[in-house]
């Protein structure tokens, strides 16, 4: 018997770094929210102990690396269950070193497997907790849709859903070090922060428009020169009619929302000729 999970990519709708913390993490304050831009997480028990990782992209880790492997293995270390053998088979689809958590999401989707199959009963919060073990992504990765992610982006608030949209999501041929990002806040201080109370606001009013306005990365304000290729990605996506567009986590993936289907499938037909991916998408949920 095989089990397959979509493991959804998050966007950023509003990234915000409030300070960096004695344990050499950052405090955050985050808005996130899932798309249906997704690989697929199949888990095959077999007879053999042993975790192993395949996917259909050869340079990703097959073992131990792989983040799959990793969150397997921290959920039977929280549980104290025995760890039978499978092999965990991942069809990527979500750009990988993009900014959209692809990694952290084929853990979740391990987790949330795991759970349906020696734990029903595991409460959403602790299967969180052990997502934070394996990384800083990974709790929001198993709860997904809207959130208010804080701290290492471990502490987590449900927020209301985005309001209907197409989601243009662009990756850029280029890849950015997200320490070399953080190393840059560092140096340059940060002036201007998103407006998150705003943005919740606009949420809870159901306001498309007042979310799209208030789209703000603060890795945007301090992202070197050479990586010139994420504003004109921007840029073209503001002329191709994007209510607004932002850069998702240290980049370099852009995206911008649009209300209609027509003009975003227009959009991703133009970006394509840039070299660029480009994907049109919508919000999406994991299921429990
Ligand atoms: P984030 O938005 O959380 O910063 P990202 O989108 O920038 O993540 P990922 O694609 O999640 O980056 O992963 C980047 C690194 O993790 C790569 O170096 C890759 O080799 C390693 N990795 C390990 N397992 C996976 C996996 N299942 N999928 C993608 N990358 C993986």
């Amino acid at each position: 018997m095989n089990y397959t999970e979509s493991a959804y990519a998050k966007l950023n709708l509003a990234l915000d770094i409030l300070g960096r913390r004695p344990d050499g993490y950052h405090d955050m304050r985050m808005v996130m929210q899932s798309i249906d831009l997704a690989d697929q997480v199949t888990l095959s028990p077999r007879s053999e102990p042993g975790i192993s990782v395949s996917t259909d992209l050869p340079y990703l880790p097959k073992g131990d690396g792989n983040i799959a492997a990793k969150a397997a293995a921290r959920f039977f270390e929280a549980t104290g269950l025995p760890c039978p053998g499978f092999d965990i088979d991942i069809f990527k689809q979500i750009p990988v070193c993009a900014g959209m958590a692809g990694g952290s999401s084929d853990g979740a989707a391990v987790l949330r497997i795991l759970r349906r199959l020696y734990v029903p009963d595991m409460t959403e919060e602790r299967l969180e907790e052990i997502g934070a073990l394996v990384g800083s992504d990974v709790p929001y990765c198993v709860r997904g849709g809207t959130v208010l992610a804080e701290g290492r982006g471990e502490r987590l608030s449900a927020l209301p859903p985005l309001p209907p949209c197409w989601l243009v999501v662009c990756k850029p041929a280029c890849s950015i070090s997200t320490p070399e990002l953080f190393a840059q806040v560092r140096v340059k201080k940060l002036r201007c922060h998103p407006d998150i109370p705003g943005m919740t606001a606009a949420l809870e009013q159901g306001d498309l428009e007042g979310v799209a306005r208030r789209l703000y990365n603060v890795f945007e304000d301090v992202l070197p020169r050479r990586y010139s290729q994420v504003f004109e990605v921007k840029s073209s996506l503001l002329e191709l009619g994007a209510m607004a567009a932002s850069m998702t986590g240290s980049g370099p993936s852009v995206f911008g929302i649009f209300r209609e289907e027509d003009p975003a499938a227009r959009a991703v037909d133009a970006l394509l000729p840039l070299g660029v991916s480009a994907f049109l998408c919508r919000t999406a949920q994991p299921r429990p």
